[in-house]
C-alpha cells in the first residue's frame, strides 16, 4: 500500500502529527506497536504539567505558546476537557540555574509570574511548607494536560479526517531508496514517499536500521499518588508544581488532587537505565519508588500525605535533556523527533505541527536548529 507519510508510533507526537498532516488531506498511515493511548510508552498516567516561562531555557518558549494554542484549539475541536488552568509554581533556591531560567523566560517573552517568598507561598496554598530560603515562580494562566485524553483526541480527528491507523503493529526495519521509504512489519509491507519516526523509548532501534545511530537512554520511572485533603489540595486550591532542590539537579514535580485521585508527585532527575523492549519492573521493585516521593512530601507538604499507589513510565533522554527533531543526514525525506528527556509531553501539539511541515514543506515555521542532533557530533 502506497502512503504519502508514514509516521512509525502513533503516541504523543506521532499522533499529533498525523492529526495535522490529515486535516491537510494527505494520505497518512500511523503505526504503533500498541494501541494508543496506552500505557506501555511515555504518555500514560492522567495528567502532564505544561508551564510556558520555561526552566529548561528560555528557547523552549516559543514553541510552549505555540502549543498552548494548539492544545486550546484542540479542546474546542474534539469538545473534549484536556487543559486545567490550574497554574504552575516553580520554587527553589533563588541562584539556581532552573529559576533564573524561569525568570528570564518570563521577562523576555512578557509572560505572567509572579516571584513570592516562601513565607507567601506558605500562606497562600497552606498545603506547602517552604523553608525561608525558597523562592518561587507562579504561572497562573499555564497548568495541566489531561494526556491520554490529549492523544485520544487526536486519533479520532486524525481517523475522521482520513488518516489510517494500524495499532498492535511493531515496525522491525525500515529501508530507503531514492524518494521512497518502506516499512516492514511482522506481516506486511508498506511504502511512503516521506517517513516520521516518532517511537519513544522504539526510536534508537529503529533509526539504527538506517545506519543512524543516536545518543538515546531510555529510563524506568515512577510516579505516586498519594492521600490528601480534598480541602486542601484539591484543583483550584492547589497549583501543579515543580521544585528544584539547593545546588543539586534534584527536581520534584506534582500535580493538584484532580477528580478526588489525590495529590500525584515524581522525581524527575534518576530513575534507572533499561532497554527499549525491556518489560519494566513494577512499581516499588526500587526502595526509592516510594522513598523519594515520601521524603519530598514530608519535606514540603505541611500535612502528612501517605502513599496510595504509583505507576511505572519511560524516559527516553539524551545526554543534554533536549530534543532531537531532525532529518536523516542521507534520507531527506524521513525526519525523527526523540529524546523528550521527560519534559515533553507538553509540546506534543506544537512537535507534531512542526513535523507535519517538514514533511509537507521540508521546513518548520519554528526554528528548530537548537534541537538538530549535529550537536552530538
Ligand atoms: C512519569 C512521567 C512524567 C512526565 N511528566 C511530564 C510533564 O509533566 N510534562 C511534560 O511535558 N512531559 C512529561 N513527561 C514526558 C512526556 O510524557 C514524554 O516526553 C512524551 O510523552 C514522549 O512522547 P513520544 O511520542 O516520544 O513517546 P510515546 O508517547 O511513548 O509514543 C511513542 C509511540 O511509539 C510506539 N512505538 C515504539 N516502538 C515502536 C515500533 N517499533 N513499532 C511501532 N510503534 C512503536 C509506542 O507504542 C508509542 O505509542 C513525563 C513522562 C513520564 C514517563
Amino acid at each position: 500500500m502506497n502512503f504519502e507519510t508514514i509516521i512509525v508510533g502513533a503516541g504523543s507526537m506521532g499522533m499529533a502529527a498525523g492529526y495535522f498532516l490529515a486535516s491537510q488531506g494527505k494520505k497518512v498511515l500511523l503505526i504503533d506497536a500498541f494501541d494508543p493511548p496506552h500505557t506501555e510508552g511515555s504518555h500514560h498516567g492522567e495528567t502532564r504539567i505544561i508551564r510556558h516561562a520555561y526552566g529548561e531555557g528560555e528557547n523552549y518558549v516559543p514553541m510552549a505558546l505555540r502549543a498552548q494554542e494548539l492544545w486550546l484549539a484542540l479542546e474546542e475541536k474534539s469538545n473534549k476537557k484536556l487543559f486545567l488552568k490550574t497554574g504552575v509554581l516553580n520554587a527553589g533556591d533563588p541562584d539556581s540555574q532552573f529559576i533564573k531560567n524561569v525568570k528570564k523566560s518570563a521577562q523576555n517573552y512578557s509572560l505572567p509570574v509572579e516571584v513570592m517568598t516562601a513565607a507567601e507561598m506558605n500562606e497562600k496554598w497552606p498545603g506547602f511548607r517552604f523553608p525561608n530560603d525558597y523562592v518561587g515562580c507562579f504561572e497562573k494562566n499555564s497548568g495541566v494536560l489531561m494526556v491520554e485524553e490529549c492523544v485520544r483526541a487526536y486519533r479520532e480527528l486524525a481517523e475522521k479526517a482520513g488518516a489510517v491507523l494500524r495499532t498492535n503493529t511493531i515496525v522491525k526495519s525500515i529501508e530507503a531508496a531514492g524518494s521512497s521509504v518502506t516499512v516492514k512489519t511482522d506481516s506486511e509491507t508498506f511504502t511512503g514517499e516521506k517517513m516520521i519516526v516518532t517511537a519513544g523509548k522504539g526510536t534508537g532501534p529503529i533509526l539504527s536500521t538506517l545506519g543512524l545511530e543516536l545518543p538515546l537512554q531510555p529510563l524506568r520511572k515512577t510516579f505516586s499518588w498519594f492521600d490528601s485533603d480534598e480541602n486542601i489540595y484539591r484543583e483550584g486550591k492547589f497549583p501543579a508544581f515543580a521544585v528544584n532542590y539547593p545546588d543539586s539537579d534534584e527536581l520534584y514535580y506534582g500535580f493538584p488532587s484532580i477528580d478526588e485521585a489525590g495529590v500525584k508527585i515524581g522525581r524527575h532527575d534518576e530513575g534507572q537505565p533499561v532497554q527499549p523492549w525491556a518489560k519494566l519492573a513494577g512499581y516499588g521493585a526500587f526502595p526509592e519508588d516510594e522513598g523519594d516521593v515520601t521524603g519530598f512530601a514530608d519535606q514540603f507538604m505541611s500535612q502528612k500525605l501517605p502513599v496510595k499507589y504509583g505507576k511505572t513510565c519511560v524516559y527516553t533522554n539524551t545526554p543534554d535533556s533536549d530534543f532531537i527533531i531532525d532529518k536523516h543526514p542521507e534520507f531527506k525525506n524521513i525526519f525523527f523527533a526523540c529524546g523528550f528527556s521527560g519534559h515533553g509531553f507538553k509540546f506534543a501539539s506544537a512537535v507534531g505541527e512542526i513535523l507535519s511541515q517538514l514533511a509537507v514543506d521540508g521546513k518548520s515555521k519554528l526554528d528548530i536548529s537548537d534541537f538538530s542532533m549535529e550537536r552530538f557530533k
